[in-house]
This record gives structure tokens, C-alpha cells and sequence, in this order.
């Protein structure tokens, strides 16, 4: 990792740009449903609101992301994942995700729509 580039909102000890990056920018697609989860969260951080509904399932995007009342996020953690690989067409990750004042326990579940994982929706864990 090069002492200048910010290392990923996602978590992984990589530079951006060669980790979720690639994913926001189109350069590649997410293989797995973590690594879409991952690109999301670091999409939420990064408020872009583009590739959040570009990879959100077409029966349950909303219009647009607004980020107006958005929680100051601080960390991601992977809790579990069931399938979701490159070899299966669905999948869900369950995760918290910290943000200042809280954390976000949900399990969501990803599809694949012509090969590219989407998210469809979640639960929240008590
Ligand atoms: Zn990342």
C-alpha cells in the first residue's frame, strides 16, 4: 500500500483505488456479494448516490439517495455470509456497520441481475 493513498472506507487494508474504487468507477464488478456489500458501504461514505442505485435491485431502489440526514459512518464489520460467491446467484451478508451514535446490524440479501450482484433488501437484527 503506497504511504500517500487513503487506504478503503470498506475496511480491507487497501488503497482505495485498487479495492473498491475499481467497483465505483465501472473499471470492474464486484464478484461476490461481500464485495458488493463492501462497495456499498464504501459508496455510502463516499456519497455516491450513482453507483448505490446502480447496484440496488430494480424492484426496490428508491428514486434517489439522499444523503441529506446520512449518519457519519465509521467502520464496517463482516459478520457472516451465506453463499453469495462467484458461484452461486444469490446471497446475504450480515454486518454492523458503525457509524457515530450507533451501529446498523443487518442481514441483506444480494441478487444477481445479468450476472451483476444487486442488493434487494434487508432485515435488522435486535
Ligand atoms: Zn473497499
Amino acid at each position: 500500500m503506497s504511504r500517500t493513498a487513503p487506504t478503503c472506507p470498506c475496511g480491507l487494508p487497501q488503497a482505495y483505488e485498487n479495492c473498491c474504487g475499481r467497483y465505483h468507477s465501472g473499471e470492474a464488478a464486484a464478484p461476490t456479494a461481500e464485495a458488493l456489500m463492501r462497495s456499498r458501504y464504501a459508496a455510502f461514505v463516499r456519497q455516491d448516490g450513482p453507483y448505490l442505485l446502480r447496484t440496488w435491485h430494480p424492484d426496490t431502489r428508491p428514486p434517489v439517495v439522499d444523503f441529506a440526514d446520512a449518519p457519519r459512518w465509521t467502520g464496517l464489520e463482516i459478520v457472516e455470509t451465506g453463499d453469495g460467491s462467484a458461484f452461486h446467484q444469490r446471497g446475504t451478508v450480515t454486518f454492523r456497520a458503525r457509524y457515530r451514535g450507533g451501529v446498523l446490524h443487518e442481514r441483506s440479501r444480494f441478487v444477481r441481475v445479468d450476472g451483476a450482484w444487486v442488493y434487494v433488501d434487508g432485515d435488522f437484527i435486535e
